[in-house]
């Protein structure tokens, strides 16, 4: 398995900020906002209250209930309170689905570009990820047709995320009603929906897997207050799924870790019972972001770049750059490139490969407006430098 890119990234820019550089990181996925007054109230009190002690594995019932809750709410899935497990971040809920459903030799399909973790989690468990390139031309969608080509007797399940994180595309319901379409004719086959960026979407509604009747026993929906209630550090995630892949995951769970923790999961109560409409502001100033990063980007010959529909990335296209050189140096890859972008523009940034693009690199904008507008400048600046 390999280290996080995503997460070794931030831990060099880290390393280069305390040698006293000033780098400029958008590599980490991770809003820049504080959590909501509200959501720290209800942790306050809940320890107040002494929620302090082991909770049920898959976690409390009332949040259970407030999940199954908000999934109808919001998705219009539904779940019952036994179908929901609480994990340790969206990641583990992953690791717990991936570790119950996959033995060694099973495929798992996966659209590229895909969330780093997704491969190496698949890997961990000895299954084979079937990687299926998709292209920016096209907005990273992965069509009906290449999902039903990638299957063979050994595909167990399909894993992508919409939005999805590193492109930002948006699938519609038509094109989840496509895939739905594909997932029908394999019952053996089953899907995880990483819906954690649904709210930070900018064109439309957002759409579920799930809510389809005739998929509903084959999808498992993945989501988490990490990225809508800026909660990354509380490390809260959890799942909707058939009730037979619940079980399992508690199961894991139960083994690996327990429980998530006990005051975070009294805060996520908060989080999950609020309207979603109070996260307009935020989502207002993503999207502004997003316009002065495609602005800069469109600038800076050579770089290509689609237009996200949500998430906090742009993932543009910098392969033109290969075989140019930055002194003796030739830039022979993404990774190459963002170690210069890193090393001599003093911006971090995280390289397609990761991702499954080696064409790619991914540029998180959750960062302010002057930042943002500095590490433009630097990029610009860098790029330009190189010879051909
Ligand atoms: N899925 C996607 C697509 C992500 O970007 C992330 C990043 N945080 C996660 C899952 C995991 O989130 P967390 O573990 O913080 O809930
Ligand atoms: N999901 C975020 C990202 O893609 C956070 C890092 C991680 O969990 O790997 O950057």
């Amino acid at each position: 398995m390999e280290e996080s890119a995503t997460l070794a990234m931030s831990r060099k820019s880290r390393e280069l900020k305390a040698q006293g550089k000033d780098v400029i990181s958008l590599s980490l996925g991770e809003p820049d906002f504080f959590t909501p007054q509200f959501i720290k109230d209800a942790a306050v009190e809940a320890m107040e209250q002494n929620y302090t002690m082991y909770t049920p594995v898959p976690g409390y019932d009332d949040l259970r209930e407030a999940i199954a809750n908000k999934f109808r709410r919001d998705n219009g899935i539904p779940y019952t309170k036994d179908q929901i497990v609480v994990s340790t971040g969206a990641k583990q809920s992953i690791a717990n689905l991936v570790m119950s459903t996959i033995n060694p030799g099973d495929e798992v399909i996966i659209p590229a570009p895909y969330w780093v973790s997704y491969a190496e989690i698949v890997k961990v468990a000895g299954g084979i990820p079937v990687v299926v390139p998709t292209t920016i031309e096209n907005d990273f969608k992965f069509s009906p047709q290449q999902f039903r080509d990638a299957i063979t007797p050994k595909t167990k399940m399909m894993m992508f995320s919409s939005p999805c994180n590193p492109t930002g595309t948006v699938y519609s319901k038509e094109e989840l009603r496509g895939l739905a379409d594909v997932l029908k004719e394999h019952p053996n086959v089953i899907v995880m929906s990483d819906e954690i960026y649904e709210h930070i979407n900018f064109g439309g509604s957002h759409h579920s897997l799930a809510q389809f009747e005739d998929v509903y026993e084959q999808v498992v929906t993945v989501n988490g207050v990490s990225k809508a209630w800026a909660m990354t550090g509380w490390r809260v995630g959890y799942i909707g799924a058939p009730k037979l892949i619940a079980d399992a995951c508690n199961k894991m769970q139960g083994q690996f870790t327990s429980a998530t923790c006990s005051i975070a999961q009294r805060a996520t109560i908060a989080a999950v019972n609020a309207d979603p409409a109070i996260l307009k502001d935020m989502i207002a100033a993503f999207e502004s972001r997003r316009e002065l990063v495609l602005k800069a980007l469109a600038a800076m010959p050579g770089v290509i770049a689609n237009k996200p529909g949500g998430a906090f990335y742009v993932f543009p296209d910098i392969s033109s750059f290969f075989g140019k050189k930055a002194g003796d140096k030739v830039i022979e890859s993404a990774e190459d490139l963002c170690m210069y972008l890193l090393n001599d523009g003093l911006v971090a940034l995280v390289s397609g490969e990761a991702f499954g693009d080696p064409n790619c690199l991914r540029i998180s904008y959750a960062a302010s407006e002057e930042t943002l507008t500095e590490a433009m400048r630097r990029m610009a600046a860098a790029l330009e430098k190189l010879s051909a």
